[in-house]
């Protein structure tokens, strides 16, 4: 293997996951290599260095493996949003829309202090649901998101520009 691969050249496409016509984008491969997973947590951080950032938040499952190894780099800590009925303590929900039906995301209510510069990580950004339901828990308990990095953007599932409207800063290593 070279030894000047990208942060896309780790990821692997699985076909017909999890249901047929899907195209999977495999993060674990890129999870599993040293060099790349450096990469990528160097690469999610750059834009921000210099920056006041409080906590980061990620959101389950993969967003919390980056998101512990960014929050270890800039030394603050981390918040998980978690799948309804999961977390322990007190929590407020947000619904969101799937392409069937609808889920819950939930943050402990005493997570994110007003005022805290807070952000927010994930492994993938598509049509930009999941990440838009993290927005408003975090917004709820009166954190300012300083941006949202991924690893993967797929520009055409409109998530990007839905976050981009919603005044957020969207970073993305590779689409
Ligand atoms: P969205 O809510 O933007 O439509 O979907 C993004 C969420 O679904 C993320 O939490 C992400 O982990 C997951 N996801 C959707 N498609 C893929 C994929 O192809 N690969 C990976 N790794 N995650 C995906």
């Amino acid at each position: 293997m070279p030894r000047n691969r990208t942060v896309k050249d780790y990821i692997r496409t699985i076909v017909d996951f999890p249901h047929e016509g899907i195209m999977f984008r495999d993060v674990t491969t890129l999870f599993a290599d040293a060099r790349g997973f450096r990469m990528a947590i160097d690469q999610m951080l750059h834009p921000y260095a210099g920056e006041r950032i409080d906590k980061v938040v990620g959101l389950e499952a993969r967003g919390f493996i980056l998101g512990g190894a960014v929050a270890h780099q800039l030394s603050v800590g981390f918040v998980p949003i978690r799948k309804k009925g999961k977390l322990p303590g007190t929590t407020i929900s947000q619904e969101y829309q799937l392409e069937y039906g609808e889920a819950i995301v939930e943050i402990h209510d005493d997570a994110i202090q007003a005022g805290e510069k807070i952000l927010l990580v994930d492994d993938l950004l598509a049509t930009g649901g999941t990440a838009e339901a993290g927005i408003k828990l975090i917004e709820r308990l009166g954190g300012e998101i300083v941006g949202c990095a991924f690893v993967v953007d797929l520009p055409d599932l409109g998530g990007r520009k839905k976050l981009e409207e919603m005044g957020m800063d969207v970073h993305a290593l590779c689409a």
